[in-house]
């Protein structure tokens, strides 16, 4: 329960959703088992369908974990869409690289190690699909970061945006992360307002919030 939507309509959702393939099923046991945060199946469900609808030709991700997210999202798009992604645990891209490196997807994604603050200025591509899953307390300046790689019509797909639903109500707010969720705050606050962007938010999963630019 996480108080972002009633448990039975997440219960709900949660049991018309197709199985997931084997290699996936595997990787959700493994994050359970060893509490590794990967996307809920619902949120699994939202980026794919965005994927095809977007069908973007060059995806980052920041948060790789495990690499499931990253996997979800090479299984949802074709084959000259490539995907960069980044993580700053050692062991977590070690874990990542087998995952992929045991599936056909191994040379659409690429790992790279390191803090997303110190990487994002150096990447001088364009990427038109973008998804947040990191450190939520740096998610503007990710945000800005990403703003300058972001072609027009670009997607950027912010995770656990409504944090347990904390971010929604301040009853809920536990003392020890009332500041993260101040940034979740003001972050949504400036996505939604910002000029030549357009940002919905959806209450599935942790909240998840939809950026669109402009043209
Ligand atoms: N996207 C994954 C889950 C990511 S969990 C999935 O759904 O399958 C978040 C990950 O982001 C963690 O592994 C954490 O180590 C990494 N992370 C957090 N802050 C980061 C930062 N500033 N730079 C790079 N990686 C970061
Ligand atoms: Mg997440």
């Amino acid at each position: 329960m996480n108080y972002i939507n009633e448990e039975y309509v997440e219960k709900y959702i949660l049991s018309i959703l197709p199985e997931s393939e084997e290699y996936l099923r595997k990787l959700e046991e493994y994050a359970k088992d060893f509490h590794i945060p990967i996307v809920e199946k619902e949120v699994a469900q939202l980026l794919k369908v965005l994927l095809k609808i977007a069908k973007p030709k060059k995806i980052l991700e920041i948060g790789t974990a495990i690499g499931y997210s990253a996997l979800i999202m090479a299984s949802s798009t074709d084959d000259i869409c490539k995907i960069t992604t980044i993580e700053r645990r050692l062991d977590m891209v070690g874990l990542a690289k087998k995952n992929i490196d045991n599936t056909k997807y191994k040379d659409k994604i690429k790992i790279l190690y390191g803090e997303a603050e110190e990487i994002l200025p150096t990447l001088d591509e364009g990427f038109d699909f973008i998804f947040l899953d990191a450190a939520k307390g740096q998610y503007l300046g990710f945000f800005n970061k990403c703003m300058d790689i972001l072609p027009a019509e670009g997607v950027i797909v912010s995770d656990n945006v409504l944090f347990k639903g904390m971010v929604a109500c301040d009853k809920l707010v536990v003392r020890r992360k009332k500041t993260i969720v101040k940034r979740l705050r003001e972050y949504l606050d400036y996505i939604t307002h910002l000029e030549g962007y357009g940002t919905c938010i959806i209450p599935i999963g942790d909240g998840v919030a939809l950026t669109y630019k402009e043209e």
